[in-house]
């Protein structure tokens, strides 16, 4: 892993207007908010895979799709390989498309049904204009030849119900790899595979990463694959990165209280090794109606009194960033 910058993300914010009734709308004059990105900042070094951690709803998808501008962000710098991919528009920001890409949680759905697979990793190919029908042909019977999609041939003209869910996921990822891009956003990439699978997708991101000099963002909600893979992680709270810190560092000794909550949730294979398990108070709250001060306050089991009025800023914690009043 190289010590130079590849992304840099700088105050992003994604909000959402939800719909809300004609009369709310007319006698509160209320809109309703969904801050599903709030402020949110870090960097990703060349070749690293960072990963984004939290429960369901702490908004890691929707950062990952703002993150290359699947979803356009409400405010805030986007900076990729020294290009600030916020500024981009039209026909500049399609052509520089082919130097990021996303796998997607669900390969079924993120696959058309109604192409064979050869198309479908051929359609990146075909909307850059890149190489001639021949050219692509063979490039991508030699992608699934490294992927194990064998024999190629016979995978290219494969419709994606003929395949098995791993082998589903493996089409995904030659789609993504298959117009060279720099860096990846990997949402979930492994959550709707069977567990025998799992550490197979896992293998291959990790080689591909090797040999393609790949930057990752990963995000998940699982613990294991995060350790697996990444190398440094940020944990996520209902918008905001609350810590963010080396793999080991994260895993050895969490320092955010809803870190340690998420970590006493891992099992430990060893029944002699006891764990204290922390349990949140209540429910993940509604992103349109953030908590004030610290919006982790109203499950946190250390909160106090400042807890509900000052929002903690993420500050240097020995080398990490934390965001807590009492670390
Ligand atoms: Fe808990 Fe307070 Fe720290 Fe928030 S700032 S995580 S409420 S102790």
């Amino acid at each position: 892993m190289s010590s130079e910058v590849f992304l840099r993300v700088d105050r992003l914010k994604k909000e959402f207007s939800l719909k809300v009734a004609w009369l709310e709308a007319i006698f509160k004059g209320k809109k309703r908010i969904v801050k599903a990105v709030d402020d949110v900042s870090f960097y990703i070094k060349k070749g690293e895979t960072l990963g984004i951690v939290g429960e369901s709803g702490s908004g890691k998808t929707t950062l990952g799709r703002t993150v290359i501008r699947l979803v356009e962000p409400t405010s805030g710098k986007i900076i990729m390989d020294g290009m600030e991919l916020t500024q981009l528009k039209g026909e500049t920001l399609r052509r520089e498309r082919r130097n990021f890409s996303i796998i997607f949680q669900d390969p079924m759905a993120s696959l058309n049904p109604y192409m064979r697979v050869g198309k479908i990793v051929s359609h990146p190919l075909e909307i850059h204009n890149i190489g001639t029908k021949q050219e692509r042909k063979e490039k991508i019977l030699w992608l699934f030849e490294k992927f194990n999609l064998t024999p190629a041939d016979e995978f290219y003209n494969r419709f994606p119900k003929h395949l098995s869910g791993g082998q589903r996921q493996r089409v995904v990822i030659a789609r993504a790899l298959i117009t060279n891009p720099k860096f990846i956003v990997a949402d979930e990439p492994t959550a709707m595979l069977d567990v025998s699978v799992r550490s197979q997708i896992l293998k291959l991101m990790i080689e591909i990463k090797y040999e393609f000099k790949l930057t990752y963002l990963f995000i998940t909600h699982d613990l294991a694959s995060a350790k697996y893979i990444c190398d440094r992680i940020g944990v996520m709270y209902l918008g905001k990165i609350v810590e963010i810190a080396n793999k080991e560092d994260i895993f050895k000794e969490p320092l955010h209280p809803y870190t340690k909550i998420l970590m006493s949730s891992i099992p430990i294979p060893d029944p002699n090794i006891k764990r204290e398990k922390l349990i949140p108070k209540g429910e993940i709250p509604s992103a349109t109606n953030i908590p004030t001060g610290c919006r982790f306050h109203t499950r946190c089991p250390f909160a106090k009194s400042i807890c509900r009025e000052k929002e903690p800023e993420l500050k240097d914690v020995g080398g990490r960033l934390v965001a807590c009043h009492i670390v």
